[in-house]
């Protein structure tokens, strides 16, 4: 049978992302609009609107897009934001972020995954997204500090970097938790630089690496 994609990715909104909760207008929209298909391998096309995750190589894979819309909807995102993800993984998680703000900072660990990641990216015309290869764990100094911060792998807790680089007012999610199961948390620090933590439900992320992670 031909692949539709337009098929799928509405059977996805309407059937599992809507009833669900993911409401916000224009998260959906940039559901609709970027194409998953093209962060996968191609076998994992037909397969690209399931809503699981899927394997992006290295042993890690791309949230299902429940979580992708979940967590990208409670950062409340506004286009003049500038924002840093941890973990780029295939880029995909990204091109949303980019859809939705004025620049997105994201780092990766394993070099081949970043790699990959620009050539998916870039091809498909996200410039506003710049491509880091490093240790996330510590954040990004050199352009903090963002307005939302995504952390997309397993936190022992929230490292000490990315709490200081996330500016008043500013929101954070991360999955905070043992290496196997987690609490997907949201971080608020209000324009005072209080800090309110609420949880937004369980899951299961691959780890997070690196100084302020876990060991390799
Ligand atoms: N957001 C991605 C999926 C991420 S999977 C997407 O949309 O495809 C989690 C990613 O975090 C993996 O690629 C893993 O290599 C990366 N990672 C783990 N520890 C890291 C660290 N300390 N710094 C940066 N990336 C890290």
């Amino acid at each position: 049978m031909k692949y539709d994609r337009e098929k799928e990715v509405e059977f996805l909104i309407e059937r599992e992302l809507k009833p669900n909760g993911i409401t916000d207008e224009r998260v959906l929209a940039a559901l609709y609009k970027v194409k998953r298909e093209k962060f996968i391998t191609e076998s994992l096309r037909d397969r690209a609107y399931g809503n699981y995750p899927l394997p992006i190589g290295e042993g890690q894979t791309i949230s299902q897009p429940y979580i992708i819309g979940l967590m990208t909807q409670a950062l409340e995102i506004k286009s003049s934001d500038k924002i840093l993800e941890i973990g780029t993984g295939s880029g995909y998680q990204a091109a949303i972020l980019a859809e939705l703000s004025s620049v997105v900072y994201t780092v990766e660990r394993i070099e081949t995954l970043s790699l990959k990641a620009r050539t998916n990216l870039y091809s498909q015309g996200y410039n506003n997204v710049i491509i880091i290869l490093g240790d996330g764990t510590a954040g990004l100094s050199e352009y903090a500090p963002y307005d939302k911060i995504m952390v997309t792998a397993a936190s022992p807790g929230i490292p000490d970097s990315l709490m200081s680089q996330l500016k008043n007012g500013g929101k954070m999610v991360i999955p905070v938790g043992s290496r196997f199961v987690q609490d997907l948390q949201l971080v608020e620090k209000a324009l005072n630089g209080r800090i309110y933590k609420s949880s937004l439900c369980g899951c299961r992320f691959v780890p997070l690496i690196g100084k302020e992670g876990w060991d390799d």
